[in-house]
């Protein structure tokens, strides 16, 4: 039976070290303050959004929301990117994406100041997650992947990783921070050929695919680490990942459950940097 990797227990333990510097911001007079930017309604980045005025408001960081009607033109956008990063007493900037089809998603990117991104959707930041540079923040996603295996002492250095998925958001900046720490690591991609043979090569295989359920026991190696970053609702509406829990859990040492694992740390890997962009704005 593997170990459950819950994103809950790494949370709390990341918020406790999160809250003690915001502690240490407020003797100084400073509240972390974090821009949430919404075009519209979608209920993703409505639920997404309580989730991060929940934490934000728990961990003392002020939250001030730039709500766009998801019709607003691209020049209301920038207007409101360029007023966040005037804006001295905000620290960082998350933008809701995917933006509506009007918006150019690669200009509002670069509109962002570096050091504001603190969801890590910059080229800057992903230059900084590539380089170690120390600019930007790597996205929250692909962070808290790496965050949960190191809350759980679980050691990447000469482990053999595999990444499926290579997107901007997760599966490419996750496999650089995997590497970063020593990791040899195989990043996969829908022309991969013989992926399970990949996924079992693995001694910790973190999945990124977006599809429901595609991974089977048939990529799960005996003691494998596994790391399910996927979220899907399945036919009778419950939350599930992109690997079949019931085909890994018995097969693999540990495993990130959905819900309850990566999802369950992203927000406090958010309140965290932007904690840590206030702490250099300070300096
Ligand atoms: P994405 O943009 O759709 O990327 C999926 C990646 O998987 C692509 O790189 C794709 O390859 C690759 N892929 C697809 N089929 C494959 C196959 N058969 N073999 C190998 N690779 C394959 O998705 P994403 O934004 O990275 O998100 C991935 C999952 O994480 C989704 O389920 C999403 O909902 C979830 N997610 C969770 C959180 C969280 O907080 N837990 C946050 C963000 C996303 P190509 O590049 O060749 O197309």
């Amino acid at each position: 039976m593997a170990t459950l990797l819950k994103g809950a227990q790494a949370a709390a333990a990341l918020n406790e070290k999160t809250a003690a510097r915001v502690a240490a911001l407020a003797e100084k007079g400073i509240v972390p303050t974090l821009a949430v930017v919404r075009m519209g309604e979608r209920e993703d980045d409505l639920s997404y959004e309580r989730g991060v005025m929940n934490r934000c408001a728990k961990l003392g960081i002020a939250v001030k929301p730039y709500l766009l009607a998801a019709d607003a033109p691209q020049a209301a956008l920038m207007a409101v990117l360029e007023e966040i990063n005037e804006d001295a007493g905000v620290h960082g900037c998350l933008i809701f994406r995917p933006l509506p089809a009007q918006i150019d998603d690669k200009a509002v990117r670069a509109a962002l100041a570096p050091e504001k991104d603190v969801d890590g959707i910059t080229d800057a930041s992903l230059a900084g997650v590539f380089t170690g540079s120390g600019v930007g923040y790597a996205p929250c996603t692909a962070q808290a992947c790496v965050d949960i295996l190191d809350h759980y002492g679980i050691p990447l250095e000469g482990k053999r990783v595999t990444v499926v998925g290579r997107s901007l958001v997760v599966g490419k900046p996750a496999a650089m921070l995997l590497d970063r720490k020593n990791a040899t690591v195989t990043m996969c991609n829908s022309r991969t050929k013989d992926l399970p043979q990949l996924c079992r090569q693995a001694d910790i295989l973190v999945v990124a695919m977006g599809k429901r359920g595609a991974i089977g026991g048939d990529c799960i190696a005996p003691g494998q680490v596994v790391v399910d970053v996927g979220i899907h609702t399945d036919e009778d509406g419950k939350l599930c990942g992109d690997v079949r829990f019931a085909e890994a859990e018995p097969v693999a040492s540990a495993i990130t459950p959905v819900p309850g694992g990566v999802g369950a740390m992203t927000t406090s890997v958010l309140a965290a940097h932007v904690v840590d962009a206030s702490e250099k704005a300070a300096q």
